[in-house]
């Protein structure tokens, strides 16, 4: 019996980069369907269950085999996807792929590549109200009185993810595991340029995409 061909697109970019509304597009845009790794593991955690405890109350980080175990359980295997999110180590590089073989899939990882010294620029440089929740960029939609809400006067403050410190610290966590991604998938990506407006990086990673397959 021949099986028929299927297509698995793996999305890879930093933290910032736009990663999640390209794998929106391309669902959209290809049918494809969307595996996003967080919506998995939070469908899983529901408040009551072991694994809710254990995260939540314990501060246990999730293992490996709890997340394959997550993404097995959701994956059906029968259609073109887009899986978001995953991989996120060496580790589950080779995991995914070995097992997205074994679903006789075909892998395409398109990597969102960004310039990271403006993207820290750019997440750095966002603020919001506590209060009426309304969210700034210093950079490109900065408050009439700096530091202050336009809409109240309170004092703007920054997600935690978002402070400098915070950012750097992740982004240097992705680079370093990137590496390790790029490698086990070489022969099977697509470089796509991210540092352009939304709507033109959308259209060239679909084109790229198309046009390799
Ligand atoms: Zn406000």
């Amino acid at each position: 019996m021949t099986q028929e061909k299927k297509l698995a697109i793996i999305m890879l970019g930093a933290p910032g980069s736009g990663k999640g509304t390209q794998s929106e597009y391309l669902e959209k845009n290809t049918g494809f369907k969307r595996f996003v790794m967080s919506d998995l593991i939070k469908k899983e955690l529901q408040p009551g269950t072991e694994l809710h405890r254990q995260i939540f109350k314990e501060g246990v980080l999730l293992e490996d085999k709890q997340i394959f175990e997550i993404f097995r359980k959701h994956f059906d295997g029968t259609r073109n996807v887009i899986i978001d999110g995953l991989p996120r180590t060496l580790d589950q590089a080779y995991w995914l792929y070995g097992f997205l073989m074994n679903h006789h899939y075909e892998i395409e990882l398109v990597f969102l590549n960004v310039d990271e010294k403006k993207l820290v620029q750019r997440i750095t440089s966002r603020y919001y109200c506590p209060l009426c929740h309304k969210g700034y960029n210093t950079l490109v939609l900065p408050p009439k009185v700096a530091g202050k809400c336009d809409d109240d006067g309170e004092i703007l403050i920054q997600r935690e993810d978002d402070t400098k410190e915070t950012f750097v610290d992740r982004l240097q966590t992705f680079d370093e595991v990137k590496e390790v991604i790029l490698d086990v998938y070489k022969g099977d990506i697509t470089e796509v340029n991210g540092d352009e407006e939304i709507e033109k990086v959308s259209q060239n990673m679909l084109r790229q995409i198309i046009m390799r397959k």
